[in-house]
């Protein structure tokens, strides 16, 4: 079983060690090496559109998987409770409706701010428009 720690930074360093997942939670932002050996930086977004962080006893786990299709190696694998799971890797066709899912996962995100931030503004609108008189 592969194993991999935990540690929290507020800047991720330009070197990263194998065998730690470095969270910045100021920066919203993680970073490891990938596990296959090949000696690439994974940065992975946290935020709600990208990937979700958490931790329970300092074992990090990071959902969804993360899956290294741009690199040679296009390792996939879950980082769960501090463990590397191993993924099967992606067809081609599984890529690309993986891209698409999150595709629109970002349009839905977007598209709610949006609509909230209108929100805002019609009542701002409303509430000058009130205080005016
Ligand atoms: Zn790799």
């Amino acid at each position: 079983m592969e194993r991999i720690k935990l540690l929290k930074v507020h800047y991720l360093p330009k070197e990263l060690e194998e065998g730690f997942l470095y969270v910045s939670n100021e920066f919203g932002v993680a970073g490891h090496l990938c596990p296959c050996g090949c000696k690439n930086k994974i940065i992975t977004p946290i935020d709600p559109i990208e990937w979700a962080f958490k931790e329970v006893n300092d074992k990090p786990t990071l959902y969804p998987s993360i899956g290294n299709w741009q690199l040679p190696c296009k390792s996939h694998y879950w980082i769960t409770n501090g463990v590397i799971e191993w993924s099967s890797q992606w067809s081609e066709k599984q890529i690309i409706e993986g891209r698409q899912a999150e595709e629109e996962k970002r349009k839905l995100y977007y598209g709610n701010l949006k609509n909230k931030y209108k929100k805002q503004s019609l009542l701002k609108r409303f509430i000058n428009f009130v205080l005016r008189k």
